[in-house]
């Protein structure tokens, strides 16, 4: 067992801040944030500095967060650890940039892919490199929109509300829910296209693209070892771009889109508070409230235990947006 199969920290926190849009430079915004070179922390204004286990500054290409912060991820994922990987923040801090989930298959080799697209490039180079053992991928791709399951590689258009059952062998099962065998990275991406395209998005004063639900991409990969290739392990990676994390006076949200605010808020509360109880060493026994959102029940077997997870807090370094930027600080 290596150092780092010995120590398995639950949770880690990357902080990323975009650089100023164009919006914002119009607007002539000004960053109120000042990166410590060569530590990793972040000081707003001139007094609070928060310290996170990473910190990328506006400077920051998308292969060097994935390097850095994603590359141990898959490590543990090819030694048969869950993972899970997910992006936190206000709407247009650069959530889904990170993520990647825009991608689409003409943007091979563009150097500003982000996560996804990544993971799946690394996954099939390590499976040609892997002469000991076979690789079967299958994905699945849902959103959890006002506490309702969907999914999202189900080809119908009035697509019913999943829901979740815990199975004693194989955890946390969404019964009805697409699982799709891949035999190529192209196929793969495909199914990332696919999904994205049935998204549901929702337009609030803040952006008018603004993603109100949480998108949840699930690789599993099984692996089987062995001369007859019966011994076989199976592992999670589930890669998940948040919903935003803004306060609904700033959406000037009512009606429906408030409704939907609060049942965010439900599922970005309870993986706060799921998180807080797995990261806190005094607290190593105590309860988990995995049950009290959708998205905490859903991630339950892949956050916590054996697994790894990585929180990529994304930021915007504009003045005005500082309130938010603190308050997602504070929240990771
Ligand atoms: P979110 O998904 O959190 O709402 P987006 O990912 O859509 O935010 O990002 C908002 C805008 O900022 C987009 O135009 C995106 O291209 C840009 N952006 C985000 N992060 C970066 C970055 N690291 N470098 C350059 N542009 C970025
Ligand atoms: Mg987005």
């Amino acid at each position: 067992m290596t150092n780092e199969d010995a120590k398995v920290i639950p949770v880690r926190v990357a902080l990323r801040c975009r650089p100023l849009v164009p919006k914002e430079i119009n607007e002539g915004c000004q960053c109120c944030l000042t990166f410590v070179p060569g530590e990793p922390q972040v000081i707003v204004g001139t007094e609070k500095a928060f310290t996170y286990d990473y910190v990328f500054d506006p400077t920051a290409e998308q292969e060097e967060v994935f390097n850095t912060a994603v590359s141990s991820l898959l490590n543990g994922l090819f030694k048969g650890y869950h993972a899970t990987v997910l992006a936190y923040g206000q709407t247009g801090s650069g959530k889904t940039f990170s993520m990647g989930g825009t991608y689409t298959s003409a943007q091979e080799n563009d150097p500003s892919v982000g996560v996804i697209p990544r993971v799946i490039q690394r996954i099939f180079k390590e499976r040609e490199s892997r002469t000991d053992c076979e690789f079967s991928l299958a994905v699945s791709y849902l959103e959890i929109y006002n506490e309702d399951i969907l999914d999202l590689l189900c080809a119908s258009k009035d697509k019913p509300s999943l829901s979740i059952r815990e199975d004693p062998k194989e955890g946390i099962k969404i019964v009805g829910l697409t699982e799709k065998q891949v035999f190529s990275a192209y196929e793969m991406v495909g199914c990332l296209e696919l999904g994205n395209s049935a998204r549901t998005v929702g337009s609030t004063a803040m952006n008018a693209a603004s993603s109100r639900s949480h998108a949840i991409f699930t690789i599993t990969l099984e692996q089987r070892r062995g001369t007859d290739k019966v011994d076989s392990v199976v592992s999670k990676l589930h890669l998940v771009d948040l919903a935003g994390s803004e306060r609904q006076k700033k959406t000037k949200a009512e009606g429906d889109r408030l409704k939907e605010g609060i049942s965010i808020n439900r599922g970005l509360l309870s993986l706060g508070n799921v998180i807080s109880a797995l990261g806190d060493e005094s607290k190593k026994n105590a309860f988990v409230p995995y049950r009290d959102s959708k998205l905490t029940r859903l991630l339950q077997d892949s956050l916590g235990g054996n697994s790894h997870t990585l929180m990529i807090a994304c930021i915007s370094p504009a003045d005005s947006n500082m309130e938010e930027t603190i308050n997602t600080l504070r929240y990771c």
